[in-house]
C-alpha cells in the first residue's frame, strides 16, 4: 500500500467534511498527479490538518492536508513515516531510571520508560494534581504562595492551569505522538489536525493523572513533594557513574541512569 500526502484539499465550511471530503480528494489528486490509473481507488485516508480560508469572504473554506492510502502508484510526495516505535529492555538494571520533574517531559519519558519494560521512577517536588489544584486556589483567593506546589510546579508541569490551547512545538511532526497519548488519555480526537488545537479549559487536569496511573500500572512509581537537590555519582573522569539522586528531604533514591525534565522555570 502507498501512502501519498496531499494539502490543498477544499470544501466549502458549511459541507460536511464526512460527505464532501472523499469528492475533494478525488479532486485534487486529477489536479496534482495527473490522470489516475484505470481502476483507482483511495482506499483510506486520514487527516492531518484542518484550516480555515476566509481570505474569499463571502466564500469561506474548510483546507485540509491529508494522507491517503491507495494501491496504486502515483507521481505524489509519499507521507512522512512518523510511526513511533517503542523499544523494549533486554534486562532490568539493577537500579531504576529515575527522572526528574513531572512536567509534559518529564510524564512522557517515564510513560515511555514504564512501556518498555523499565519501571522509571518519577520524582517531583511539587504534589499530585488535586492537591495541587487547592494550592493554586489558595492562592489565587488568599495569596498564599506554596513555593513547591503552584502555577510553574507539581504534577503537569508549567502550562497544567493554561485554558489548554497546544503550541509549544506544535509545528514539530514528531509532536503526533504526544497528542494521539492526550487522545488516549479522553482529548477530543479533532485535537490530531485542528490548525489550532484546543484541549479546552480543565481538560489537562484529567488528562495528566490518567497518563501517571499508566506509569503506575505498568510498574513505574510516581512520587510527589521530593525535589531533587543532588546526582550522586562514583568514579572519576570518562568511568564517573550515577548511582543517584538525593532530594531536599534527605531521602537517597539509587538510580541506573537520571533524566533530568525540570523545565525552563527551575
Ligand atoms: C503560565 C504558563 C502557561 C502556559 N500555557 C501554555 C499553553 O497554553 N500552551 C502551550 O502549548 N504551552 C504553554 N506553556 C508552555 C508549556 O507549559 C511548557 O512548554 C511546558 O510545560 C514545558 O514542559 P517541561 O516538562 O519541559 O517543563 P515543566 O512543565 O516546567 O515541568 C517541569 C517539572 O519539573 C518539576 N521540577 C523542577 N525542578 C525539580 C526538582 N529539582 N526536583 C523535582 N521536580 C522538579 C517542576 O515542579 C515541574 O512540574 C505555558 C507555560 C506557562 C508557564
Amino acid at each position: 500500500m502507498n501512502r501519498y500526502r496531499i494539502s490543498e484539499v477544499k470544501i466549502g465550511i458549511f459541507e460536511d467534511p464526512e460527505q464532501a471530503l472523499e469528492k475533494a480528494i478525488y479532486k485534487r489528486l486529477r489536479k496534482t498527479a495527473g490522470r489516475l490509473p484505470s481502476g483507482f481507488a483511495v482506499s483510506s485516508y486520514e487527516i492531518v490538518r484542518e484550516s480555515v480560508d476566509a481570505r474569499r469572504k463571502p466564500q469561506i473554506l474548510r483546507v485540509y492536508t491529508i494522507d491517503i492510502e491507495t494501491a496504486a502508484t502515483l507521481p505524489l510526495k509519499e507521507s512522512p513515516d512518523l510511526t513511533y516505535r517503542q523499544l523494549y529492555a533486554a534486562e532490568q538494571p539493577s537500579a531504576p531510571p529515575v527522572v526528574v520533574g513531572a512536567g509534559p517531559c518529564g510524564l512522557f519519558c517515564a510513560l515511555i520508560l514504564a512501556r518498555g519494560g523499565l519501571h522509571p521512577l518519577l520524582l517531583e517536588r511539587g504534589r499530585a494534581m488535586d492537591d495541587r489544584i487547592k494550592d493554586v486556589e489558595r492562592y489565587w483567593n488568599e495569596g498564599i504562595l506554596d513555593e513547591s506546589s503552584n502555577v510553574q510546579f507539581g504534577e503537569g508541569g508549567a502550562g497544567t492551569f493554561s485554558d489548554g490551547k497546544l503550541t509549544t512545538g506544535i509545528r514539530d511532526p514528531r509532536v503526533r505522538k504526544v497528542l494521539e497519548e492526550f487522545v488516549a488519555a479522553g482529548a477530543e480526537p479533532s485535537i490530531l489536525y485542528k490548525q489550532r488545537p484546543h484541549l479546552g479549559t480543565d481538560r489537562l487536569r484529567g488528562i495528566i493523572p490518567t497518563i501517571r496511573r499508566e506509569i503506575e500500572q505498568l510498574g513505574g512509581q510516581v512520587l510527589f513533594g521530593e525535589q531533587v537537590t543532588e546526582i550522586c555519582t562514583e568514579g572519576t573522569g570518562a568511568e564517573r557513574t550515577v548511582t543517584g539522586v538525593r532530594t531536599a528531604g534527605g531521602h537517597l533514591f539509587a538510580a541506573s541512569s537520571v533524566v533530568l525534565a525540570v523545565g525552563p522555570c527551575a
